[in-house]
């Protein structure tokens, strides 16, 4: 009998299973401390438990459910992560490491059908969703690694896929992620980042989970996202800004915009001018990000053009920040392991 993914459990399914198994009530959660907060790959571990419970739980819920194919790891301590699902998709997350704490970006789709010219991902079209425990596995995997739940500071849904394409897997992922018996993560510490799928942005609202929202934004104009971002000839900014400022926010909580710097593309003074005003009167704050030349067909900017797009939106009373290209050595862009593995890039770029 193939064992069923440990992950794929909401808590309160979890408690079910349990319970038929052991029926004392302390049981789930001392499972949930090995899983969730240590990082137990294996119910053996769990020595405070009876052999017996240990050997059923093993015999129907796998812990590692998912093959790690690859790591890379760059000069700056980020570390990438392919793993291999069950029929056969690759998907990865990439964990970076700042300034002391840790931040992990989590896939939610193998590949992604959103087609962002800029980005490695679409060109391997949408492969299918992940379930709910193959998120969750990405996060445990990285508190395994870091030998505890408190080293993994940070989670940003902005790996692999669009977030909110995937809302019927995200949801309870982030229930089991913010749930305190589960991963314990405070909303304030969890991003979901999106290119600007509205209904998703919609329904995530009123999900009430009070997760932070990042919206890969990239363009100051339709013409311009139009041609880096199918998904603005559906959702042009006019719609996307009015679901962005409906989206509830506590005192102090800021929306993150990313804008992806491409030379020659979206990088002069002028589109500067045009995101600051774009973003008037929502509480925000802006990533600026060059372009990780992938390739030929963009450009990185010319040296000295980030700092100038962030002077012109300081010099409008914008929140705004130049995000050091982390792990680039190991093509820490979204998509590009999967893409070295199965050979769609060419050798050369590794
Ligand atoms: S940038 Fe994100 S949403 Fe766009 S194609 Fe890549 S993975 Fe998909």
């Amino acid at each position: 009998m193939m064992k069923r993914n440990f992950f794929d459990l909401k808590l309160s399914d979890l408690s079910g299973v349990l319970s038929d198994m052991d029926p004392k009530p302390f049981r789930l959660g001392q499972v949930l401390r090995w899983a969730y907060v240590m990082g137990a790959d294996g119910f053996d571990l769990m020595t405070d438990m009876p052999k017996d419970l240990r050997d059923k739980l093993d015999e129907v819920l796998d812990l590692s459910p998912m093959a790690v194919l690859d790591e890379l790891r760059s000069r700056d301590g980020s570390v990438k992560w392919l793993y291999g699902l069950h029929d056969g998709e690759l998907v990865e997350s990439v964990m970076i490491r700042e300034e002391g704490h840790n931040t992990l970006c989590v896939s939610t789709q193998a590949g992604c059908g959103m087609g962002c010219t800029f980005c490695e991902t679409a060109t391997v079209g949408l492969r299918r969703n992940l379930s709910l425990g193959e998120i969750t596995a990405q996060v445990a995997y990285a508190i395994r690694t870091l030998e505890g739940r408190n080293r993994l500071r940070n989670l940003v849904f902005m790996g692999m896929g669009e977030p909110l394409k995937n809302l019927d897997a995200l949801v309870p992922a982030l229930e089991n992620i913010l749930d305190p018996s589960g991963f314990d993560y405070s909303p304030r510490r969890v991003t979901v980042s999106t290119c600007g799928w509205v209904p998703g942005i919609v329904r995530l609202a009123k999900e009430g989970l009070g997760v932070n929202l990042a919206i890969s934004l990239n363009a100051p104009d339709d013409s311009i996202r139009d041609l880096l971002m199918p998904v603005n000839r559906k959702y042009p900014l006019a719609q996307l800004m009015e679901a962005v400022r409906a989206y509830p926010l506590r005192p102090r909580q800021r929306i993150t915009f990313e804008y992806v710097i491409i030379g020659g593309i979206n990088d002069s003074d002028e589109h500067a001018l045009k995101v600051a005003g774009l973003l008037r009167g929502i509480p925000s704050k802006i990533n600026l990000i060059s372009y990780n030349e992938t390739s030929a067909r963009f450009r990185k900017p010319e040296e000295g053009r980030i700092e100038g797009f962030q002077r012109v939106l300081l010099s409008r009373g914008c929140l705004a920040t130049i995000r050091r290209s982390r792990g680039e050595e190991i093509g820490a862009a979204c998509g590009q392991l999967r893409a070295l593995s199965k050979g769609t890039v060419h050798a050369g770029e590794k």
